[in-house]
């Protein structure tokens, strides 16, 4: 079990965020076709979603990532509904995103990831949040 759910984790907090913050920048209109930009935005939430609760739920405890996540994927919709803007919004879309990936990628590494032993034993960004 050891091994098997330490690969299962290395692609939950790694693999999946790379794919995750990177599939919204796909969806930009080179083709201009919002159904295909919709699945994008999709996609990166499903993707993303995986990523983020395996973070909460095997390592950290910590809300902040999915609120961060969340609020870029309000930004992403926002696109969609303003689209003469995408190219003004995306930016701070995908900024957040990864900011949330990021922040939960760092909470996993205190919480020790793939480790026994966490390797940093104190780190908070946010030190109001709780836990
Ligand atoms: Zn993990």
């Amino acid at each position: 079990m050891g091994i098997s759910a330490s690969v299962a984790c290395a692609v939950h907090c790694a693999v999946l965020p790379l794919l995750g913050s990177s599939l919204p920048i796909f969806g930009i209109s080179i083709i201009n076709n919002s159904s295909f930009e919709f699945f994008m935005i999709l996609l990166a939430f499903a993707i993303g979603s995986l990523a983020l609760i395996h973070g909460y739920r095997k390592h950290h405890r910590n809300l902040m990532p999915i609120f961060l996540f969340s609020a870029g994927m309000l930004l992403l919709f926002a696109k969609q509904i303003w689209h003469e803007r995408q190219f003004l919004i995306l930016p701070f879309a995908v900024i957040v995103i990864v900011a949330g990936h990021l922040h939960n990628f760092r909470l996993s590494r205190v919480a020790g990831a793939g480790t026994k032993k966490p390797k940093i034993t104190s780190y908070k960004l946010f030190p109001i949040s709780k836990t």
